[in-house]
C-alpha cells in the first residue's frame, strides 16, 4: 500500500519536501493555509501591477540549488535581473548584480514543485494528533484528515513550535531559533520618480531595502512600481501599527532619504510579514524523530535566504524516505 505523508506549509521548503517524497513513491498532500502557494516567495497585485513583496532575488551558491533555479529558468518561469544599484563600482558609476528573479512574479519559482502534488489551500493546520503509529491533522474549522504515516512541519519556526510542541524536546530545540517581522510597502506612480538606480540597500535605520520592481523581467504595468521593506529593527517597534499608518511613514522616510520632491502615489499598501528574517538560525539543516515520524524545516533551519529553505525541505524528505523504507 502507498503510505500517506503530510506536508505543512506550502513555501519553498515544503513544496521541495513534498516534490522529492512524491518522486520517491509516497502519496503526498500538502496543506496551506493561505489562498495561494509560495509563502514568502510572494506576489501581490495592485490594480494591475504585482509587486514582489516578499524575497526579491535568489543567489545559488550550492550546485544543487543552482541546478533547481535553472530547471525553473528552463521552464520559463525565472529569469536573469540585473539592476542598477547604489553602490558605487570602480567606475564611479552603479554596481551591475545579475540575480535571479521568478517570472512573471516570485512566486512562480515554486510552480515546478507543484506537479502530481495534491495541494490543499486556505486550510491553516491547528492540531497534529498522534493516534496509535499515524498522525491525525486537525484544522482550525474542527475538521481532521488522516491517517498519516509522517508529516513535515514546513512553517516558520514560531508556528511549528506551536504544532510540535508535544514531541520530545523539538519546542526546546526550535526556541533557539530568533525571527524578525519585517513591513514590506508596495507602492506604484504613474510617472518615473527614483533617481537613476535600481536598488538601494540599508538606506536609513528605518529603511534596509527599496527596489524598483518594474524593472525585473516580466513585469508588466504602467508606470513605476516600488518596493520598500523596513529593518527589522523598525518593524518589531510598528507590528501594532495601522498598515495605512506604517505606509505613509515608509514612504515619507524614503522620499526624505532619496530627496525626492513631493510627489503622490497612485495606489500603496503595507504588509507586515511576522515572521519574515531569520535573525538566528537552529545550525541544522532540519529537525526529525524518527521515533514519531514528525519532522520540521525551513529556512530558520539554516539561514535567511530561499537557498537555506530548500535545502532543508529537501534534506527533511531525505530523512522521512529513510525512516518509512
Ligand atoms: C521581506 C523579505 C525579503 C526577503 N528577501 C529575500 C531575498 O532577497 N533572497 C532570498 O533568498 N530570501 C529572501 N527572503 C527569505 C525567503 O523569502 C525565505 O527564506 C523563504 O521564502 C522561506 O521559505 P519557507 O518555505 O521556509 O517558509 P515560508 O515561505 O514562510 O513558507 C511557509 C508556509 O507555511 C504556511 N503556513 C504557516 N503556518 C501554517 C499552518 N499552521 N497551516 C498551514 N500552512 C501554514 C505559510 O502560509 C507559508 O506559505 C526574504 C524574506 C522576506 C520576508
Amino acid at each position: 500500500m502507498t503510505l500517506k505523508v503530510a506536508v505543512i506549509g506550502a513555501g519553498l521548503a515544503g513544496l521541495s519536501c513534498a516534490r522529492d517524497l512524491r518522486r520517491a513513491g509516497f502519496f503526498v498532500e500538502v496543506f496551506e493555509q493561505e489562498r495561494v502557494i509560495g509563502g514568502r516567495l510572494a506576489t501581490a497585485r495592485l490594480g494591475t501591477d504585482s509587486f514582489d513583496y516578499g524575497a526579491q532575488y535568489l543567489t545559488g551558491r550550492s550546485a544543487k540549488f543552482r541546478n533547481f533555479l535553472d530547471e525553473v529558468s528552463d521552464l520559463g518561469y525565472a529569469a536573469r535581473w540585473t539592476p542598477r544599484s547604489q553602490v558605487s563600482g570602480p567606475e564611479g558609476g552603479g554596481q551591475m548584480n545579475s540575480w535571479i528573479v521568478g517570472t512573471p512574479g516570485m512566486a512562480s519559482i515554486v510552480r515546478p514543485l507543484t506537479e502530481s502534488l495534491r495541494i490543499q489551500t486556505s486550510r491553516r493546520v491547528h492540531t497534529l494528533e498522534r493516534v496509535d503509529k499515524s498522525w491525525k491533522i486537525w484544522f482550525e474549522d474542527e475538521t481532521s484528515v488522516g491517517p498519516f504515516a509522517a508529516v513535515a512541519v514546513c512553517v516558520p519556526a514560531p508556528e511549528a513550535r506551536l504544532l510540535l510542541g508535544r514531541v520530545g524536546d523539538m519546542t526546546q530545540i526550535m526556541g533557539r531559533v530568533r525571527m524578525a517581522p519585517c513591513w514590506a510597502l508596495m507602492i506604484q506612480f504613474d510617472e518615473r520618480v527614483l533617481p537613476e538606480q535600481d536598488v538601494f540597500s540599508d538606506m536609513t535605520e528605518t529603511i534596509r531595502w527599496i527596489a524598483r520592481n518594474n524593472t525585473k523581467p516580466g513585469r508588466g504595468g504602467r508606470g513605476e512600481t516600488i518596493v520598500i521593506h523596513a529593518s527589522p529593527t523598525w518593524s518589531r517597534q510598528t507590528e501594532d501599527v495601522d498598515p495605512d499608518a506604517v505606509a505613509d511613514e515608509l514612504w515619507s522616510e524614503a522620499s526624505h532619504a532619496l530627496g525626492l520632491p513631493p510627489v503622490r502615489p497612485n495606489r500603496k499598501s503595507a504588509y507586515l510579514w511576522r515572521h519574515g528574517l531569520v535573525e538566528q538560525s537552529l545550525g541544522e539543516t532540519f529537525i526529525y524523530s524518527h521515533e514519531h515520524c514528525v519532522g520540521a524545516a525551513g529556512d530558520w533551519c539554516l539561514g535567511r535566504l530561499a537557498e537555506h529553505a530548500f535545502e532543508s525541505g529537501t534534506g527533511l524528505a531525505k530523512s522521512i524516505i529513510n525512516s518509512l523504507e
